[in-house]
């Protein structure tokens, strides 16, 4: 027996997900300092992006490349949040952050790799809060969609989907946008689905047109990596887009909906 299947909005902040927009979430990889968040935000708000994001748990392959700046970070984005008005969505890793998270945190974002961290899955259940939940790396359909199941068996539906692309054999890309779960998870749970055109490809080249192609197939919000200095970035800089880019993005999505 399945809870999810009729149609759903999570609200978040001033924005509907489920309503017929497309959001648009946008910011860095990884909150780097104060003031490289609050530009962001400030910029980002002003290109047409409805919320902002930002790790401060960054899960790195490497245990040598940079974590995050933990809840240090997390102040710097109430900061942004005061200063723009950006509701935020950021990465939970470990169940112990989750009441810092539940009392800060606009949206929580449960990342690629923790999709199958069930405990985890079962706590946010118990929460009434609006959870970004990411399909695992290599999670079929199915699995994704219990993963989202063992969240709403707790009693909190308020979750948002957010394809960000499947491993494959093929490496010319870093994953695999899978387009077509757009469409069938917003069948399958009536649930809001967003996508990460950023993970999804691992190019910047390619997220302005995976991002009006998920907004042809009627994903519900995108999330995008930006930044001022898209280079500069600690993470992720081969995928992140400049805030002109970002901008044409807004621009577009604005247009077709
Ligand atoms: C992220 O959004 O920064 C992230 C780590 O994504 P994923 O969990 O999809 O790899
Ligand atoms: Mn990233």
């Amino acid at each position: 027996m399945r809870i999810l299947n009729e149609g759903k909005r999570v609200r978040v902040g001033d924005y509907a997900f489920g309503d017929g927009a497309c959001y648009v979430i946008a910011g860095p990889c990884a909150i780097e300092s104060r003031d490289q968040i609050l530009k962001i935000a400030v910029e980002a708000k002003d290109k047409g992006a409805h919320l902002l994001r930002g790790g401060i748990f960054k899960p790195r392959t490497s245990p040598y490349d940079f974590q995050g700046l933990g809840l240090e970070g997390l102040k710097h984005m109430l900061e942004a949040k005061a200063l723009t008005g950006m509701p935020i969505v950021t990465e939970l890793m470990d169940a112990s952050h989750l009441d810092v998270f539940v009392e800060h945190v606009d949206l929580i974002q449960i990342g690629s790799r923790n999709m199958y961290n069930y405990s985890l899955l079962k706590a946010l259940g118990e929460t009434r809060k609006p959870i970004l939940l990411k399909r695992g790396f290599s999670a079929t359909i199915k699995e994704w969609l219990y993963a989202a199941e063992h969240i709403a068996k707790g009693g909190n539906d308020q979750i948002i989907l957010c394809e960000r692309g499947i491993r494959s054999f093929d490496t010319y890309t870093r994953n695999v946008l899978d387009l077509t779960a757009v469409p069938i998870m917003q069948a399958e749970t009536g649930l809001p689905v967003v996508v990460d055109p950023s993970h999804g490809t691992g190019l910047r080249h390619l997220v302005p047109i995976m991002s009006k192609g998920a907004a042809a197939v009627g994903a519900d919000g995108l999330l995008i990596e930006t930044h001022y200095d898209p280079e500069a970035s600690v993470s992720d800089k081969d995928q992140t887009i400049t805030l002109d880019a970002l901008a044409g993005i807004c621009e577009h999505i604005k247009n077709v909906r």
